[in-house]
């Protein structure tokens, strides 16, 4: 699921492998390695841990082109550095670097043992550089028959960059399930698995489709099938984005995402709210009002935080659409033959737009001719392209692991969307003009909850030591308290469970004690007294809470509050999640957690 950077030009390839690799870092992944080729053959270096232990291992004649990368995200075997990639075949010629998962890789590696073939590492990836080292051996006559017969036997998902020693005019690629695009340079030519590994060399790219191989040479590219069809693209300009791929002089990428709110939010407006007619336009969601108004559902498809952000993007188009509409993981929905109706709207929600489990339902949907379009932050990635429309968030680049300014900016994408399906149906003007004026004062909203820093963070300090913690919400608060749990438990690895308030008294009411912290959600709208008496019962069993309100509650309530401001009642969510980002953030610093990428994690999960 992690990186793939591969380089062929009159440069040396690994100045720029490793620049590229480093771009990829915020994805998260455990060891890395390189290969180039040089007069006397394939050399290649791996290192566990960091891109800059790989650096600082590497010898200083370390020359040659072309030459391909790769951040691993271990899935077969650990992250040790025997397994990290590229792979070679048993000569030591062929070098091969994977993102994905082979799913045949124990058969196909009991048969090439059966051949004699010596393994060197748990990897899935090894059996691909072996299968093409035989594909040679039985008369493959150039690399690119040779990658296509084995991958030919290969079942999974894949993105793999091949270089041959004796082939070095070249680069192959192939892609399955997993990213790959082409970076056109003058005279040279780059591959990424994302594009931001491409920063500051090419704008022009040509990404992939699933099935699809390229190889690439100094003079240009052919894309092709694995059937040797000869496939036309045309390269794509990247728009970068400036906002997002540096850190300036914040401590974290998290920090600055958190602080980048009030910008990134007015993006996701900008452009799209018609004051007029109190209304959003959303020119790519590519439907007429016709078809808009014959949707009769809502089901929206997301994994983790975007399948938060979901459910609040459910309740604000039930709000204001008086649409019936749900949230699900992606992941179980791909798996129990859902029944796909021709009068529901599928979104799609994804921040990198490569989530496999999500990309999956798409597929499936679109199978069984479901009408689906995708909330995405990345423009031009998998998702955004397979869907029939949708929503970017022009958040700008998001490098830490844990979802931040994605959240806040998809759960605005969908009150744009509820606006503009409400305003179709029976939302009134004046309801719509309350939305948007609502939607207009957000930035300047979270300025203010931005200026409240120094006082959560000494609240995350004193809650830090505490090994867990509950966090409740009602109604619209309790996704936000089901994101609240799940940023505190990603980046502090301090266990915390999100519950509906009510639910409190069906179970984890027991775990209630002075140990045992509660964060809760208590926006000032019809719910607030029903809010207050749970927690009058945490506070009758000893439980400590801390508020996020709109006043200042009493201390037999909560023994703080975080005092945040109004907006409209469908909006707060949005406003509500800011303090929570922060509380998690300033736990996890406090206790000297990897910050930007937790263990274990990675940002876009393009394996299952
Ligand atoms: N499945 C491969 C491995 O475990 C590749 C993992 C990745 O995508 O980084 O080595």
């Amino acid at each position: 699921m992690c990186g793939i950077v591969g380089y062929i030009g009159a440069q040396d390839a690994a100045p720029i492998l490793l620049e590229g690799l480093g771009r990829l870092e915020y994805r998260g992944y455990d060891s890395a390695g390189v290969a180039v080729v040089t007069k006397s053959g394939l050399k290649i270096r791996k290192s566990q841990g960091r891109v800059a232990d790989l650096v600082a291992g590497l010898p200083a004649r370390f020359k040659g082109a072309p030459g391909i990368g790769h951040t691993r995200w271990a899935t077969h075997g650990e992250p040790t550095e025997e397994n990290a990639h590229p792979h070679t075949d048993a000569a030591g010629r062929i070098a091969v670097v994977h993102n994905g998962i082979i799913e045949n890789a124990d058969e196909l590696r009991a048969k090439l043992m059966a051949d004699g073939v010596e393994f060197r590492s748990q990897t899935d990836t090894e059996v691909v550089p072996h299968l093409i080292a035989a594909a040679f051996a039985a008369g493959a006559p150039d690399l690119e028959q040779a990658v296509c017969q084995a991958l030919r036997q290969v079942v999974g998902a894949y993105g793999i960059a091949v270089l041959d020693a004796d082939h070095p005019d070249r680069i192959v690629v192939a892609r399955n399930g997993s990213p790959v695009l082409l970076g056109i340079g003058e005279r040279e030519m780059f591959v990424a698995s994302d594009a931001a590994a491409l920063v500051g060399y090419t704008r022009q790219v040509v990404y992939l489709d699933d099935g699809e191989l390229a190889t690439i040479t100094t003079g240009g590219y052919r894309t092709f099938t694995l059937d040797d069809r000869s496939t036309a693209k045309s390269p794509a300009t990247i728009d970068w984005d400036i906002i997002g791929a540096e850190i300036g002089d914040h401590s974290h990428f998290l920090q600055k995402e958190i602080a980048e709110q009030p910008r990134t939010i007015e993006r996701t407006l900008r452009g799209r709210l018609d004051e007029r007619f109190s209304t959003a336009h959303l020119g790519g969601l590519n439907l007429s009002v016709r078809e808009a108004r014959e949707f009769r559902r809502v089901k929206i498809l997301g994994c983790g935080s975007a399948c938060y952000a979901g459910d609040l993007g459910a309740q604000l188009i039930e709000d204001l659409a008086r649409m019936p509409a749900t949230s699900e993981s992606a992941s179980e929905f791909r798996y129990r033959n859902p029944v796909v109706e021709p009068d529901t709207l599928y979104i799609a929600v994804s921040q990198s737009g490569e989530t496999v489990d999500t990309l999956a339902a798409v597929q499936e949907l679109q199978r069984k001719g479901g009408r689906v379009i995708g909330i995405v932050n990345v423009v031009g990635s998998t998702i955004a392209r397979q869907c029939d429309g949708g929503i970017y968030l022009h958040a700008g680049a998001e490098m830490s692991v844990a979802a931040t300014k994605s959240f806040t900016s998809t759960v605005t994408a969908f009150a744009l969307l509820a606006l503009h399906l409400g305003r179709m149906r029976d939302l009134s003007p004046t309801n719509g003009k309350r939305i948007v004026d609502g939607l207009k004062a957000l930035p300047a909203k979270i300025t203010e909850i931005l200026e409240l820093d120094d006082e959560i963070a000494k609240i995350a300090r004193d809650l830090a030591p505490h090994a867990s913690m509950l966090f409740i919400g009602r109604r619209r608060g309790q996704p936000v308290a089901r994101e609240g749990a799940q940023k505190l438990k990603e980046i502090s690895y301090i266990h915390a469970e999100a519950y509906a308030s009510a639910e409190l008294k069906h179970g984890p009411l027991a775990l209630v004690s002075p140990d045992m912290p509660t964060v809760a959600v208590v926006p000032d709208d019809d719910l607030f007294d029903k809010n207050t008496s749970t927690l009058a019962e945490i506070k009758a069993r000893r439980g400590p809470v801390v508020a996020v309100a709109h006043r200042e509650l009493p201390v037999e309530l909560a023994d703080r509050t975080i005092v945040v401001p109004k907006s409209e009642d469908e909006l707060d969510p949005i406003l509500m999640s800011v303090p929570l980002q922060i509380l998690a953030y300033h736990a996890a610093v406090a206790l000297d957690r990897d910050v930007d990428k937790p263990r274990n994690l990675a940002k876009s999960v393009t394996v299952e």
